[in-house]
Formats: structure tokens, C-alpha cells, sequence
């Protein structure tokens, strides 16, 4: 029986990881669901409580957690708050693996908590690698702990290794669907809307990464997660628009060989892969069919109209404290054109203006990524408040 937790169980990643688990113990795949944690969807961690029957849960938000506290679970399910309830259930190392698929910055401390603990995690927060990709590296190295990437690229390249030696892989390709805007003029970038960027057209996902989709930070981001994965360079690592979203990324090795992963745009795949990896255990997710597919194409992105994906590009190779600066000043723009305050391609001009102002420092430790974080945080607040 594997014993497992989920934090952030009430998004995307975290329902899906809950459907793999209700069909691996269908499948003779025992897992059991030891932790959840949630922020403000309180009515799915209730019905996830009845269903999964965790020992404790952890909720975010101090309603959601009052909520919480006043129901008496049947299976006494212990109600925990906050970041110190994460730390306090990681800390009792009594699960195998933790899935983490909590969201952006509020992901990294319990990445780095279940490191020193020795517990494995199966990463979905991608976040973690970027804004502490160097930390992260170190501490794996003290520690028996496993990162297993559950991001579809990645996971795909990590199958795709099995069985290879690293050093004979010269390059990746990640592939990217392009997004919603793929075949958008650039002018028109400025005046599409929040309910357009939210339409993705392969995937179905939490708001955030949804928005990094259509900007293609997204696709940035997996760059420097990919850097820190893999031990890669920067220009090891290579992105082609791929629409169809089957081929989910290709290692090149030294001998002119590539291998791809392929499977359907379903998050699922890769969640088991992370939770069962080395294995396989069956399943009855779709299947491509290639004879009604027809074309598997191609195209190389175009950074003057995604300059996210450039600055993550100038970010990655900088490296120190500019990948953290990324990363904050796209949460808060992220945040500020889903909250309706600025335009569409106010999102890169922000990034680019904080990144501008940045003056670089070396990371020591955890304190430091967060003072950077903070700096980044505030410098877009203020810009943003002067911006038209
Ligand atoms: P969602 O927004 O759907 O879910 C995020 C989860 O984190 C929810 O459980 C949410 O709680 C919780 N949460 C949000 N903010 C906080 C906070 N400040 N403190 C604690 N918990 C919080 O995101 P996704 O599932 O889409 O994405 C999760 C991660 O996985 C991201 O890093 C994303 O980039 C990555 N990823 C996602 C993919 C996908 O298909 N969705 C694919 C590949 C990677 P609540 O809902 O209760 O408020
Ligand atoms: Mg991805």
C-alpha cells in the first residue's frame, strides 16, 4: 500500500491526482490518501474527506478552516491551518510520496519541507524549481529524497531517459500547444479578453497556468524547471509549437537519435506515471487515434510576439535572483489581468520592467528568495498603479 498527500487536492492537479488514485486501487495499485490540503474550496475538500477518509487536512484560509473545524468527520479527520499545519503533517514522515500541486510561490516551502524529510514529492508546482532551482538541487543531494516531475513535458522526457545515460543526451525539445492565441495577430494581443486567454485549446486547467499558456511563460517556466530536472543548459534546451498536443516533448541524444513520449492531452498520464514511477500500472485512460489525427506539426514560436517566453529564456541564462523576479512579477501581473486591472499584453511589459529594475544578487537561502519574491511583488504593484 503506498500512503501518499496531496497539497492544494481542491485544484486541477489535485482532483485529477484523486481520480488516478480511485483508478489505480481498481486496478490492484493499493494507494491510500494519508493528507490533503486546500485553500478556499471548502466544499470539495468536505466531499474529499468523506470520500478519501484522510488522517488530517490543512486548510488555508483562516473561513475555510473555521468551516472545517466545526464538522465532525465520522473517520475524526484532524483539521490543521496553514503553512504550519503543511509543515507540521511533513514532518511526521509517514507518507511515501507527496504530490505537490499547490500553485505558484505558496508551493515552495512545502517542496523544500518534504526534501529535508526524506519525503519523496511528485512535482507539479513547477514554481518551486524556478524561483529555487540551485537550493532545491542542494538539498536533494543531502537528502533520499525523489523529485519526480508531473508535468507532461517533463514527465515525458524522464520516460524517455529510462534506461539512457544523462550524459549521452545532447538536447531537449519541450513542445507547447501555442495557446489560444497561436494564430492571433500581435496587434490584437492588446485588446483580448480574460474569458479569451481562459479558453485553452488542448487542455483543461487551473487559472493561472491557463493565462502562462496563452502568454507562453508557461512554456518559460518549464524551461528553467527542465534546467534543474535534468542538469541541462539553457541552450540545450529548445521549444517548438506542436498544436495537436500528442507528442509531449523529445530528447535528442548523441548519436543523432530522438525519443518522444505520446499519449492524449491528459494530466492523468503523467499524475500515475509520477506516483507509480518506475512502473506502469494499467489504465483505461484515451487513447490517440492516430488515423484520425492526420498531421503531428511543427513550428518554431515567435518571441517577438510572446516576450515572455524570451524573458524567461534571458532569465534562465542569467540565473542568481532573476528567475525569482520572473516568477513574482508574472504572479502579480497574472493576478492583475484576471482581476481586470490591465491588458493582456500589460503582462510582459510589467515582467520587463521589473526585470529591468532588478539588480542581480546571489541566493544563499530560503530568507533570500523571499525577500526577492517581496521586492518583485511590490515594485509590479506600484508600476501597475501608474500604468495607464
Ligand atoms: P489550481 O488553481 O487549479 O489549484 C491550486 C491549488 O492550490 C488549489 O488546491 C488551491 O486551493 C491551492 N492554493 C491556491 N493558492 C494557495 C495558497 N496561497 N496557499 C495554499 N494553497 C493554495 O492550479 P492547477 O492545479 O492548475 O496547478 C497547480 C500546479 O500544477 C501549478 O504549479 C501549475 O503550474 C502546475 N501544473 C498544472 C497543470 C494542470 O493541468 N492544471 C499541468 C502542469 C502543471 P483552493 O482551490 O481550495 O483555493
Ligand atoms: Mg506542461
Amino acid at each position: 500500500m503506498k500512503s501518499i498527500s496531496i497539497f492544494g487536492s481542491t485544484g486541477s492537479i489535485g482532483c485529477n491526482t484523486l481520480e488516478v488514485v480511485r483508478s489505480l486501487n481498481r486496478h490492484g495499485y493499493p494507494v491510500a490518501v494519508k493528507y490533503l490540503s486546500g485553500n478556499s474550496r471548502t466544499e470539495i475538500m468536505i466531499q474529499q474527506i468523506r470520500e478519501f477518509k484522510p488522517d488530517a487536512a490543512v486548510v488555508f484560509s483562516p473561513e475555510g478552516y473555521t468551516e472545517l473545524k466545526g464538522i465532525s468527520f465520522p473517520n475524526k479527520c484532524e483539521i490543521l491551518f496553514g503553512e504550519d499545519g503543511l509543515k507540521e503533517i511533513i514532518s511526521r514522515r509517514d507518507t511515501d510520496l507527496a504530490v505537490n500541486a499547490l500553485v505558484g510561490f505558496s508551493g515552495l516551502v512545502p517542496t523544500i519541507e518534504c526534501i529535508k524529510n526524506g519525503v519523496d514529492v511528485a512535482l507539479a508546482n513547477k514554481e518551486s524549481l524556478v524561483v529555487a532551482g540551485e537550493f532545491i538541487t542542494q538539498l536533494l543531494k543531502q537528502s533520499k529524497s525523489k523529485l519526480i516531475p508531473v508535468d507532461s513535458e517533463h514527465s515525458a522526457i524522464l520516460q524517455c531517459i529510462q534506461g539512457e545515460s544523462l550524459k549521452e543526451v545532447s538536447g531537449i525539445i519541450l513542445t507547447a500547444s501555442g495557446g489560444p492565441f497561436r494564430d492571433t495577430d500581435a496587434e490584437q494581443l492588446q485588446y483580448v479578453t480574460k474569458e479569451e486567454a481562459l479558453k485553452h485549446p488542448n487542455w483543461k486547467m487551473g487559472n493561472k497556468i491557463t493565462i502562462d499558456s496563452a502568454t507562453l511563460m508557461n512554456k518559460g517556466l518549464e524551461v528553467i524547471e527542465a534546467k534543474w530536472l535534468f542538469t541541462l543548459d539553457t541552450d540545450e534546451i529548445k521549444v517548438l509549437i506542436h498544436p495537436q498536443s500528442i507528442i509531449h516533448s523529445l530528447v535528442e541524444f548523441s548519436d543523432g537519435s530522438y525519443k518522444a513520449q505520446l499519449g492524449v492531452p491528459d494530466m492523468k498520464i503523467p499524475i500515475q506515471y509520477a506516483i507509480t514511477f518506475p512502473e506502469r500500472i494499467r489504465s483505461e485512460y484515451e487513447r490517440p487515434d492516430f488515423v484520425s489525427l492526420r498531421n503531428l506539426t511543427f513550428e518554431v514560436p515567435d518571441f517577438g510576439k510572446f516576450p515572455c517566453l524570451k524573458m524567461a529564456y534571458e532569465a534562465a541564462e542569467a540565473g542568481a535572483s532573476y528567475p525569482v523576479v520572473l516568477n513574482a512579477s508574472n504572479e502579480v501581473a497574472v493576478e492583475l489581468f484576471l482581476d481586470g486591472k490591465i491588458k493582456f499584453t500589460d503582462i510582459a511589459e510589467l515582467i520587463r520592467n521589473t526585470l529591468d529594475h532588478h539588480e542581480s544578487c546571489n541566493l544563499t537561502d530560503l530568507d533570500s528568495v523571499k525577500e526577492i519574491d517581496k521586492w518583485a511583488r511590490n515594485f509590479v504593484y506600484d508600476y501597475a498603479s501608474v500604468l495607464h
